[in-house]
């Protein structure tokens, strides 16, 4: 339920523009607590969650607006998830092995150096820094612990947050990554002037997120929501493009992950979990089976329904949901 104060005009973060529209989606505690993780499935973290989100929006809901003047799409209450939150969330997380996000890094910002130093801020476990070579000295940023110590074991210098890193550093780095990070953080001015003051002149800001309207549109199309405050902000090349410039960057055109497989089997399965969440639905029925061997392809035999009851949007299903962007420092 809305609520009136949810339509009152907000300033939009990015650009300070008054948005006065509706809200595109609302959603209360007990929705997103049962989205990142149902009662049925473990009782105990979905009550911490609601705990903890209630906590955050203080009050019963949260809604997504959208700016007419940047395209910038954002819940409000305007705050990210806490280390509280995510502390639940990666309870059960799974840090990637490599992405599309890493290639476009190295063709886009690293290989304008010969090398230098690096810093990855949300390092997860390295596989990123891990990977390159011994022409960069390789830093990471990580409040997570339980991700400390493999990235020291690699010989990675860890900060915890940036007030760690010595102002001896400012002016030091070649390049800073943001691996799919910005779209969690409320304070992203205060992130990308920490950026700027750490990196060298001509030094390059790497940053991918999911693509706001990507976002909005899998929603529309699987039904699947893209809740926060997981992600606080969608972003679009515009709205980034702008964020970067007031912090004193110039940004370079904006880069659109490819069309994929894999893009389109997780929108089938996003449909199958969407469906799922309605206790009368097949999807619901087949999850409720306990038997793992009989459940599986079961669930895979609902993809061809859920493929076509999204039929009309089969040209979209297989879209990248990235976008990435540079941001040179003058
Ligand atoms: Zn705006």
């Amino acid at each position: 339920m809305n609520t009136l104060s949810s339509f009152a005009p907000v300033t939009c973060p990015v650009c300070n523009s008054l948005c006065s529209d509706p809200p595109l989606y609302s959603y209360s505690v007990s929705e997103a607590a049962a989205y990142f993780c149902p009662v049925s499935r473990n009782s105990d973290r979905h009550r911490r969650f609601k705990a903890c989100i209630h906590k955050l929006w203080q009050g019963e809901d949260c809604t997504i607006r959208r700016c007419k003047e940047c395209g910038f799409s954002f819940g409000y209450p305007f705050v990210g998830g806490d280390e509280e939150f995510y502390s639940i969330l990666h309870e059960q997380k799974d840090y990637p092995s490599w992405r599309w996000d890493y290639d476009i890094a190295i063709r886009e910002a690293l290989t304008w150096f010969s090398g230098g130093n690096i810093l990855e801020i949300g390092a997860g476990k390295g596989a990123f820094l891990t990977h390159l070579g011994k022409e960069w000295k390789c830093y990471a940023m990580e409040g997570s612990e339980s991700t400390r110590e493999p990235l020291e074991a690699a010989g990675i210098q860890v900060f915890r947050d940036f007030s760690e890193v010595a102002l001896s550093e400012a002016g030091n780095f070649q390049v800073i990554a943001l691996f799919q990070v910005l779209e969690h953080i409320a304070e992203f001015h205060a992130v990308l002037a920490q950026c700027y003051q750490l990196l060298c002149p001509d030094g390059r800001l790497f940053i991918t997120v999911p693509d706001g309207d990507a976002m909005i549109r899998q929603t529309k199309i699987t039904g699947c929501p893209d809740m926060p405050p997981n992600h606080i902000n969608k972003w679009t090349p515009e709205s980034l493009s702008r964020a970067l410039r007031t912090a004193g960057f110039s940004p370079e055109k904006v880069i659109f992950e490819p069309a994929s497989w894999q893009n389109f089997k997780t929108s089938l399965y996003l449909k199958v979990i969407s469906d799922a969440s309605k206790p009368r639905s097949l999807a619901a029925q087949v999850y409720r089976i306990p038997n793992k061997r009989l459940r599986a392809p079961l669930l895979a035999s609902l993809g061809l329904p859920a493929l076509l009851s999204m039929f009309p949007y089969l040209r979209q299903l297989g879209q990248g949901g990235t976008l990435a962007m540079v941001g040179v420092r003058s």
